[in-house]
C-alpha cells in the first residue's frame, strides 16, 4: 500500500470501528491473570512451605486439594498471559487494517491522490487553518481537456498510465501544505494557502503546472500531448472582486464555476472566479432547461441556406441549419444550443427531429435539390448512426442520394475506423460526404486521402479573406488546388458580396453559398422561393403558401453570441 505525505495527514470518517469492543476483552484476559496471580499468592503461601517441608522430609505431604488448585492458578496464569499478548496482537492487526481502510476509503486507488469527499474535509481543515493564521486558502479546479480521446485512441491503459504520471509531476510541484485530489475520471484539485494580498503565488503555481502539462506524456510505444483547463477560487476577498467564501463547499463551487469558464474560452486556460461567472452560469442553466422543454414542444426547426453553382447562378441545393424558436429569447444561433445539447446528451435526439422535419420539407422541392445536414462528432460516437440515418430516411421516403451530410475535422480525431465504416456504409446506400469547415481543424493529407469523401468545404473563414489582401488569399488557392489533385469538388461558404463571388469564379468550378444569395430561411420561404421559381414537385397541388415575414422566415433576428 502506497500512502503518500497527504494521504497520511488525511481525517476522514473511520470505517465502523468499536474500540471498546476489544477493550473489553483485553479487560476480561487481563483480569483473568491478575485475578489468577493473586490466587497463586493466596495458595502459593500455604502449599508452598508444606511442599518445601515435605520435599525435606520435616512434614507430612501437603493437601491434595491445594497443590492442585496451585497447579491450576499456573496454568490460569500462562493461558490468561497468552491470551492477553494474543489480543494485543489482534488488536494491532486490526488497528493497521483499519487505518488500510481508512486510506482506501480517502483516495483514489489509481493515482492515491485524495478523492472527492476527503478533499472536501481536508479543504475544510485547511481552511480552519489558514483563517487562524490569517492566511488564505485557494482552490484550483483541473479537467483535462479531450481526455476521453485519449482513451478511445490508445486505450484505457494508456489514459490511466498519463493520469498517474500526471499526478507524480503534479505533486513534484505542489507546495508543503497542498493536497491533490482526484475528483472523478479526469477530474483534479488541488487546495493550498498564502499569505493574504499574495495571489502571484497561486498563479505562479499554476503556470507551473501549465509549463509542466506542455511536456508530452512519453509511453512505451506512444507520446501523448495533453492541455488542461483550470478554475481557481480563494476563500477571502482577493483582487478578483469577489467576496468571501464562506464554507469549503462555496469554494468549491466558485472553483467550479471559474473553470467551466476557461472551458468556454476555448480551453487550455485558467480563470480566477469572478462575480459575473455566477450569471453565466445561471443563465446557462437557463438555457439548458429551455432547450430540455423546446425540445419536447418542438420548437426547434430547420432552416435552409441556398447552394449555388458558381459558374451558372443556379440553384442546387440547400444546407440546412438549425434554429430554436424560443418563445422567451427570439430566433437562437445553433452556435448556442447546440454545444448545450451535445453536452446534455439532446444532440441526436434534436438532429433526428429536424433531419425528420427537413426531409418532409424537401420532399416538396425539385428532385434535383440536394439536402445538406450537419452532424455533430457526438453523433459520429454512435456505431448504429449510418443505420439510424438510413431507416429514418426510408420511413420518410426520401432518396438517398439527394442527402449530403457535413462532417467537421473534428470528428476525424474520434475514432477513425468508426468514422470511415459510417462513412462507407452511408455512401454504400447513396448518401454522400463532405467535410466540413475544411481548414479550421488538422485533418492529414493522408485522412484526405484515404476516407471516401465527397466533397469539401472551405470554411467562410478563409473565404472572407478573398475580400481584403488584393481578392487573394493563398489559404483558398492552396485548398483549391488540393481539391482538384484529389479530384474532390468544392464547396466556398461565405460568400457575401460579389467581390467574393469574381474572386472565386476565377478559381474553377465550385458550389457557393452565403448571404449575398440569400440568409437562412424557414421552411415556408423557401417553398414559396421554389413556387416562384416552378421547382416544386406538384407545385400546383401543394397551394399557395404563406409569404414569410422578414422577422419570422429569415435570420435577421437571430440571437448570437458575442
Ligand atoms: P456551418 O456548417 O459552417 O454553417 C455555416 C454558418 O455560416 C451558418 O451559421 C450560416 O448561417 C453562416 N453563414 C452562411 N453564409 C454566411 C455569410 O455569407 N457570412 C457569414 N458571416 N455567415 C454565413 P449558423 O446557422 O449559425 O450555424 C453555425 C454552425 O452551427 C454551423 O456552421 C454548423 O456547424 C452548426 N449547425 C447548424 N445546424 C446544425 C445542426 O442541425 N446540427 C449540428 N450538429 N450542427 C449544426
Ligand atoms: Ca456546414
Ligand atoms: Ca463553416
Amino acid at each position: 500500500m502506497i500512502c503518500t505525505r497527504h494521504e497520511a495527514t488525511i481525517l476522514t470518517d473511520p470505517i465502523p470501528f468499536n474500540p471498546l469492543q476489544s477493550a473489553r476483552r483485553d479487560i476480561v484476559a487481563l483480569g483473568i491473570a491478575v485475578a489468577a496471580v493473586l490466587m497463586l499468592i493466596g495458595t502459593g503461601g500455604s502449599v508452598l512451605p508444606q511442599t518445601l517441608r515435605a520435599l525435606l522430609g520435616s512434614g507430612g505431604r501437603p493437601d491434595v486439594i491445594l497443590a492442585n488448585a496451585l497447579l491450576l492458578n499456573i496454568a490460569l496464569i500462562i493461558f490468561g498471559w497468552r491470551r492477553y499478548r494474543e489480543l494485543l496482537r489482534e488488536i494491532e492487526v486490526r488497528r493497521q487494517a483499519e487505518a488500510r481502510a481508512q486510506v482506501l476509503a480517502a483516495t483514489d486507488p489509481l493515482t492515491h491522490c485524495l478523492n472527492r469527499r476527503a478533499m472536501l474535509d481536508a479543504t475544510e481543515q485547511m481552511r480552519l487553518r489558514a483563517a487562524a493564521r490569517g492566511d488564505v486558502v485557494a482552490y484550483c479546479m483541473i479537467d483535462l481537456d479531450n481526455f476521453k480521446q485519449i482513451n478511445d485512441m490508445h486505450g484505457h491503459a494508456a489514459g490511466d498510465a498519463v493520469l498517474v504520471t500526471l499526478c507524480e509531476r503534479i505533486r513534484k510541484l505542489l507546495p508543503r501544505d497542498a493536497h491533490l485530489a482526484r475528483l472523478g475520471g479526469d477530474e483534479f484539485a488541488i487546495v493550498t494557502s498564502f499569505p493574504a494580498g499574495n495571489t502571484d503565488r497561486v498563479d505562479d503555481l499554476v503556470i507551473r503546472l501549465f509549463a509542466d502539462m506542455a511536456e508530452p506524456f512519453c509511453l512505451t510505444d506512444v507520446t501523448i500531448e495533453l492541455t488542461m483547463s483550470i478554475g481557481v477560487a480563494a476563500d477571502v476577498e482577493t483582487d478578483s472582486g469577489a467576496g468571501s467564501a464562506g464554507d469549503a463547499a462555496t469554494l468549491l463551487h466558485r472553483a467550479d464555476m471559474a473553470l467551466y469558464h476557461a472551458k468556454k474560452q476555448g480551453r487550455n486556460r485558467y480563470f480566477w472566479f469572478e462575480t459575473g461567472m455566477e450569471a453565466e452560469l445561471r443563465f446557462r442553466n437557463q438555457l439548458e432547461t429551455g432547450i430540455r422543454r423546446g425540445l419536447a414542444l418542438g420548437e426547434f426547426v430547420p432552416f435552409y441556406e441556398q447552394q449555388v453553382d458558381l459558374d451558372t447562378g443556379t440553384l442546387v441545393g440547400f444546407e440546412m441549419l438549425a434554429r430554436w424558436r424560443s418563445p422567451q429569447l427570439g430566433l437562437i444561433s445553433p452556435e448556442i444550443f447546440v454545444p448545450i445539447a451535445e453536452e446534455i446528451g439532446l444532440i441526436t435526439e434534436m438532429s433526428e427531429k429536424l433531419m425528420d422535419q427537413a426531409f418532409r420539407d424537401a420532399r416538396e422541392w425539385d428532385e434535383s435539390l440536394t439536402l445538406s445536414i450537419n452532424i455533430s462528432p457526438v453523433q459520429l460516437r454512435d456505431p448504429w448512426f449510418a443505420q439510424r440515418l438510413l431507416k429514418r430516411l426510408v420511413a420518410a421516403g426520401f432518396p438517398a442520394r439527394r442527402l449530403e451530410i457535413e462532417i467537421t475535422e473534428s470528428c476525424l480525431h474520434e475514432n477513425i475506423g468508426l468514422v470511415r465504416s459510417m462513412i462507407v456504409s452511408l455512401r454504400n446506400q447513396g448518401v454522400k460526404i463532405s467535410l466540413d469547415d475544411f481548414g479550421t481543424g488538422y485533418s492529414s493529407f493522408e485522412q484526405l486521402r484515404d476516407l471516401p469523401f465527397d466533397r469539401i468545404k472551405i470554411d467562410r473563414s478563409f473565404v472572407s479573406e478573398l475580400r481584403h489582401q488584393d481578392k487573394r488569399s493563398r489559404i483558398v488557392e492552396a485548398i483549391v488546388s488540393l481539391g482538384r489533385g484529389l479530384d474532390l469538388p468544392l464547396t466556398a461558404e461565405g460568400v457575401e458580396d460579389e467581390e467574393i463571388l469574381n474572386a472565386l469564379k476565377s478559381m474553377g468550378r465550385l458550389k457557393a453559398q452565403g448571404y449575398f444569395y440569400g440568409q437562412p430561411e424557414d421552411a415556408d420561404a423557401v417553398r414559396a422561393r421554389l413556387q416562384s421559381a416552378g421547382r416544386l414537385i406538384q407545385s400546383s397541388a401543394l397551394g399557395a403558401s404563406p409569404a414569410p415575414t422578414p422577422d419570422s422566415g429569415t435570420e435577421q433576428s437571430t440571437f448570437r453570441t458575442a
